[in-house]
């Protein structure tokens, strides 16, 4: 089922990377499991109406409504891998955005930047579409998200704002910059990340993956994250189709150098590099890691977990059932202006599909927020499923 797989996760990737794309390889229209019956339908079912408020979460579960998963939407209330900007160009206005995050059901958000800025002189938006232009990271996206956050009002919506400028090849000037954060928005930025330690993506766009000396330089920052209770998104390759588990030394250096910051791997290392990786390699290999590092959390955005969902279904749901509290879900949208609203919900709808299937239990941690308001120790509280 290898040789099946393959394809169809990098036209997925093709899909979301470049957005704008009017047909979908992923399928993401074909027929859907039924939620309420198991059975498969002719058209992904319409996602129910999201009836339930902000302010509602932060009620105790006791005076909440049971969540009833067949009449209620399976799409998850937290995104916690968002890009509110794109890396060059337009992004979609703030109150247009709070609007299809509302829309969508989507109460909890992470502000991720987009943490690389592409060279201001150049009129690339996507760095895909220019190699050799540098995309870098940078405060720029943190500080317009920051105020932006700050003067749109968003009352339905609980935004997480997160430092996205560090460059972790480089991390020399960190503390020094958060400093500055502190002085700009004070007790504001409450993430980290996402980071690239290897991003094999942007390697034609300059960018320069982190080494383990690097890594072992990071302690300054770290000890600032550790002590802030402050997540870090951290964006690391396995390694890729020629070699799985290429790049697999580094974040085992990282998580065995900092085993007390809480540290969250975006995509479970998966990229548009490694999509022929044997999933039963690769659960095992993040099964040993989540087993010998407490806080270590894994980042399920990015549709090749649908994909995989299909093509391998038990092993992966086993997976997050047996581990249902160090799951986060997200959609890794990028907010370009010239993006349509449906490209979030369908986005947000795909990379949700694997939740229909977790039992009731891993569906409140991951899909209803649960596992992120614990992480972020934050006043809310999932509602219980319906018996
Ligand atoms: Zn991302």
């Amino acid at each position: 089922m290898i040789s099946k797989f393959a394809p169809i996760a990098i036209g997925t990737m093709a899909f979301f990377m470049l957005g704008g794309c009017a047909s979908d390889p992923s399928g993401a229209a074909r027929a859907a499991t039924n939620p309420a019956t198991g059975s498969a339908s002719a058209d992904a079912p319409a996602m129910p109406h999201a009836r339930r408020s902000l302010a509602s979460f932060a009620r105790p579960v006791s005076e909440q409504a049971c969540y009833d998963r067949k009449t209620e939407p399976y799409t998850a209330v937290v995104d916690a891998h968002f890009h509110p900007r794109p890396f060059g160009g337009q992004a979609m206005a703030p109150e247009r955005l709070f609007r299809i995050l509302d829309q969508n059901g989507v109460r909890f958000v992470n502000y991720f930047g987009i943490g690389q800025s592409l060279d201001m002189r150049s009129a690339c938006t996507y760095y895909l579409d220019c190699p050799g232009t540098t995309a870098l990271p940078s405060i720029k996206n943190d500080f317009v998200n920051g105020q932006e956050t700050k003067v749109f009002p968003h009352d339905n919506l609980d935004i997480t704002l997160s430092m996205t400028f560090i460059d972790l090849a480089h991390p020399q000037d960190v503390v020094k910059t958060i400093a500055l954060y502190d002085k700009e928005f004070p007790g504001m930025f409450k993430w980290a990340g996402e980071l690239n330690v290897e991003k094999q993506a942007l390697l034609k766009n300059m960018h320069e993956p982190a080494t383990i000396g690097s890594i072992d330089q990071w302690a300054p920052f770290m000890k600032v994250l550790r002590d802030r209770n402050i997540p870090v998104t951290l964006h690391a390759d396995l390694g890729n189709d020629a070699n799985p588990t290429q790049f697999l030394p580094l974040m085992q250096h990282v998580l065995k150098k900092y085993p007390d910051n809480k540290i969250v791997w975006a995509h479970m290392g998966l990229s548009k590099e490694l999509t022929r990786m044997d999933p039963r390699q690769h659960i095992a290999i993040m099964k040993k890691a989540i087993d010998s590092s407490p806080n270590l959390y894994l980042d399920i955005s990015w549709d090749v977990l649908y994909n995989a969902y299909h093509e391998y279904g038990p092993d992966f749901v086993a997976f997050f059932n047996a581990y249902p509290d160090r799951i986060l879900p997200g959609s890794d949208f990028v907010a370009a202006a010239n993006k349509t609203d449906e490209q979030y919900a369908r986005e947000l709808e795909v990379t949700s599909r694997v939740n229909r299937a977790l039992d009731d239990e891993a569906f409140r941690r991951i899909a209803l927020g649960e596992n992120y308001f614990r992480l972020l120790n934050l006043r809310y509280h999932a509602p219980a499923v319906c018996k």
